[in-house]
């Protein structure tokens, strides 16, 4: 890889670099390198330049349409002699379109971009003498860094000392086999460096920091590959689809009507071809794909603020749909902290270590405790904040000392030689001591993983297990073997007659809002599965506590698992609520058996072998406060607070978001239709065109349009947590939302070739553009105000004005605006309409409401009697009503 992989020394980097592996840089010095080198990140795609983007809105099929017809009209206006104010009222509205499209796009990149910068990294380093946490944006070259198991590699850096260090640097090289880092003087100069990008798999090192940014390995990877790909959610590639559609409808019958008119009636061909563009015109939803991205947008700043990060914008899509959540216990379901409240002697007897006179035995006793304090990665310090290691650990140790004996003073006896970490794979750790002349193991770990040297002991202790499991606590267990000679480097496994220690019994409440947020989700159609490492026994009991297991509802353990094959476990799954015992490799599994199911599953994790369970789900979640970078990274969530409750409160955004959308398509494709419709039927009748071109666009882009964009921030409707979740195959139409487009759309045909008529025929003599004007009128006016039965999905009530106050202000603004160019000469000129007598504005105030009675009467009607994406036959109206 790269050249610089050549042939310098650590040694000599370190000199090259002016660093110190003991000290690191000074702060003076780290800050001067910062300005030297820049940031340490990759350097964003440039923005792309203003021309570059109004080009890219104006590419869209949508904008080429509409240049097409401001040219075609500018040439009718050349050759025919008439006046340009079509043309520019035309070229205005493209402009204006673009114009709000940049500006709401910049603000929705804008809410997407600061999200990248809540993700950041930290990086353990030594500067100015001191072991600290720094950005890892901040890192400089001659930075001496730590990396552990679990991180991702945040710069390029030569290793300085190393443990078993296991890279994996697919990302880098595409080989997803991992490779061996080391030090030593026979490993070639590749191996004695770490990338920036790859994530370790295993093993800890200390490094100095060689590249930084741009000038890493990904760096130049990333300069070659500049262009970043536009993430689209599903829905949003599915509108794009219809958008398409739309368009080619069309042409197809700007064509259609161009024959028509010209042969059947005789029109002009320049006529003809202005009808034809303004099918073209009222085909296409131009607002439609920035409010689709404003939505989401909103839906990922709404996230943020209820504490999930949203890293794949298509999770804010699927979060709303899912219908499984397979959630890990601890940490997540629980609180992080834990207390032990139960000692198991080896002999049998119980101790609840939170009572007074139980602590004064123990501390009588404390020799009991002395080895307790040696199996353990945690360590205490005077502050309990700095502590480090696992809350289970801490948990432990915290108690040892309490009792008697600090690990120091244990360690001075058996000073420790090796440590054989704790995983979730084996459940257990080691480690391994000096005693006198010989050598001393000492095991923790899950009592069912422990091999005792007495079965009469290990029964007397699975009593113990027993009873601390069923009442919810993680138990833990611990025995020591003595070995008169080294047992070798696989010394851990060596250990298979210990000689126990009794027993802790670990208490760790469920966290206070779980209950509630999984009654939530299951009232949301959503079930809930706890997974963890678990004992069977304790699982259950605090599955039970939360509410997460009924009666007749089935607990597996990882070793029923690896007995059942796929087609056994496919048949039971639907009633499976926990699975205990469980190692990372089960979850995976479990994402796909369920994914075959048809189920969409929201699966947590936080270690490094999550990662596969995380990207295979449909919506992976990372923890933010105990996830490890490679966690984090295969992830397309993230929860700030590694909370439960806060999935739930994704749930609803997405569902809204998801909503609100499809509001937006409601809202503004009917109106398409009926422009259609309306155009092609008045031709077919002979009355030409009743809309031009540049009314239709002043519909779709400003009256409707523009209040429309407020439809992406209506917030969730009370009940929207009692739908079941949209299954997989469920396209946007079905759920009734088909069916309202087309009653709609059949509502404006009708009134306003009704109106036309009257306004043509019956309050004038002919008059034309009477008839246009209020046709005009009642579509603007009377589509814009649909907006309120639309975007509340239950009936219209008060609350359907003051949910959105920008919206209806919007629309009331619209109103105004439109009757300020129905009543002003020069407005009305501008805009193609004439003023209009009093009997004229008569119909058109009538006639607005109709199809707003209509709408609402529908969508009741939809509820009681059909299926519908707010109320379906299943559930329970007057438990809706409550809302
Ligand atoms: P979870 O993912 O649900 O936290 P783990 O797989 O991490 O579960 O742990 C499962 C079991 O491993 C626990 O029930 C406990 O018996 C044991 N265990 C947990 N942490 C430690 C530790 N630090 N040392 C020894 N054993 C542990
Ligand atoms: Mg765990």
């Amino acid at each position: 890889m790269g050249d610089r992989t050549e042939t310098r020394t650590t040694e000599q980097w370190l000199t090259d670099l002016k660093t110190n592996t003991e000290t690191g840089l000074t702060h003076a010095e780290a800050a001067r390198r910062m300005t030297q080198n820049g940031r340490n990140q990759l350097v964003e795609r440039r923005r792309a330049n203003i021309f570059v983007r109004i080009f890219r809105h104006l590419k869209d099929i949508t904008s080429l349409v509409l240049i097409f017809a401001v040219v075609l009209s500018a040439y009718l206006t050349v050759t025919s002699g008439g006046s340009w104010t079509k043309t520019l009222v035309i070229a205005a509205i493209v402009a204006i379109n673009v114009g709000i499209s940049l500006l709401q796009e910049g603000r929705a990149e804008k809410a997407i971009a600061s999200l990248q910068s809540m993700t950041t990294q930290t990086v353990e380093v030594v500067r100015h003498g001191a072991r600290q946490q720094v950005d890892a944006q901040e890192l400089v070259p001659g930075d001496i860094m730590f990396v552990k198991a679990g991180n991702t590699l945040a710069a390029d850096a030569q290793l300085i000392t190393s443990t078993d260090l296991l890279v994996e640097e697919a990302i880098l090289t595409g080989e997803s086999e991992p490779v061996e880092k080391r030090t030593s003087a026979n490993a070639d100069a590749g191996q004695q460096q770490i990338f920036s990008g790859p994530s370790v798999l295993q093993g800890n090192a200390k490094a100095v920091v060689i590249a930084t940014g741009m000038a890493t390995e990904m760096g130049k990877i990333a300069g070659m590959l500049n262009e970043t790909v536009r993430q689209e959610t599903p829905l949003a590639k599915r509108l794009n689809s219809l958008g398409m559609r739309l368009s080619v409808i069309a042409v197809l019958g700007g064509m259609i009507s161009i024959l028509m008119a010209t042969l059947m009636y005789g029109d002009s061909w320049a006529d003809s071809v202005m009808i034809g563009i303004g099918l073209a015109i009222a085909a296409v939803p131009e607002s439609l794909p920035v409010i689709v991205t404003l939505s989401l947008a909103y839906g990922v700043r709404q996230m943020a603020k209820q504490h999930a990060i949203v890293r794949q914008i298509a999770a804010v899509e699927t979060i709303g749909n899912v219908t499984v959540i397979a959630s890990d216990k601890t940490g997540t379901l629980t609180q992080n902290k834990m207390t032990l409240v139960r000692f198991w002697t080896p002999q049998g007897k119980m101790l609840h270590t939170n009572q007074q006179d139980a602590q004064e035995a123990l501390q009588r006793d404390s020799e009991w405790f002395e080895l307790w304090a040696l199996a353990t990665s945690a360590e205490l310090t005077a502050d309990a904040h700095e502590d480090v290691g696992s809350p289970t650990e801490l948990a432990v140790l915290r108690f040892v000392q309490q009792v008697g004996p600090t690990a120091e003073r244990v360690l001075t006896t058996y000073p420790q030689l090796d440590e054989d970490p704790f995983n979730s794979q084996k459940k257990s750790m080691a480690t391994l001591h000096a005693y006198q002349d010989k050598y001393l193991v000492v095991v923790k770990g899950a009592f069912d993983r422990l091999q005792f040297a007495s079965p009469r002991l290990e029964q007397t202790l699975q009593r113990g297990h027993d009873q601390m499991a069923a009442s919810g606590l993680r138990v833990l267990a611990a025995g020591y073997q003595i070995f008169d000679a080294y047992p070798g480097k696989n010394w851990a496994e060596q250990a298979t007659a210990l000689e126990p220690l009794g027993l802790v019994g670990i208490q760790y409440p469920p966290r206070p809002e779980v209950p509630v947020a999984i009654r939530k989700a299951h009232q949301a159609g959503i079930r809930t599965v706890m997974i963890t490492g678990d004992h069977v026994k304790t699982a259950r009991a605090i599955a039970t506590e939360i509410g997460i297991l009924q009666a007749n509802e089935l607990v597996i353990s990882g070793d029923e698992l690896a007995t059942m094959s796929d087609t056994e476990l496919l048949d039971k799954i639907d009633d499976v609520r926990v699975f205990a015992r469980t190692t990372p490799s089960d979850k995976l599994r479990i994402v796909k058996l369920w994914q075959q199911r048809g189920e969409v599953v929201a699966m947590t994790g936080d270690g490094v072998n999550d990662a596969p369970a995380l990207k295979a789900a449909d919506v992976g979640i990372a923890m933010g406060i105990t996830g490890t970078d490679v966690s984090k990274n295969a992830a397309d969530m993230i929860l700030v607070d590694d909370n439960f409750a806060t999935i739930i409160a994704a749930v609803r955004q997405g569902r809204t978001v998801y909503q609100n959308i499809l509001k937006a398509v409601e809202f503004l494709v009917s109106v398409n239709f009926s422009q259609i419709f309306t155009l092609l039927l008045a031709v077919l009748i002979g009355w030409g065109a009743p809309l031009t071109a540049e009314q239709m666009l002043i519909i779709n882009i400003l009256a409707d349009g523009i209040p429309g964009f407020f439809l992406s921030q209506e917030p969730a409707e009370p009940g929207i947590m009692n739908l079941p979740p949209i299954k997989r195959h469920v396209g946007i139409w079905q759920m009734g939302l088909g069916k309202r487009v087309a009653v709609r759309t059949a509502t404006y045909v009708i009134l306003i070739l009704g109106v036309y008529a009257l306004g043509r025929f019956v309050l004038s003599d002919n008059n034309i553009v009477l008839g246009m004007s209020m046709l005009f009128f009642v579509l603007a006016i009377g589509s814009a105000i649909d907006i309120f039965p639309i975007k509340s999905r239950q009936p219209m009530s008060r609350r359907t004005f003051t949910s959105n106050p920008v919206l209806t202000f919007s629309i009331f603004g619209t109103i105004l605006a439109l009757f300020i160019v129905g009543l002003t000469p020069i407005f009305a000129n501008i805009f193609g309409v004439v003023l209009m007598p009093i009997a004229s504005w008569l119909v058109i105030l009538i006639s607005v409401v109709i199809p707003m009675i209509v709408v609402e009467g529908y969508k009741r009607f939809q509820h009681r009697h059909e299926l519908s994406d707010w109320v379906r036959p299943t559930d329970d109206l007057r438990e809706l009503s409550e809302f």
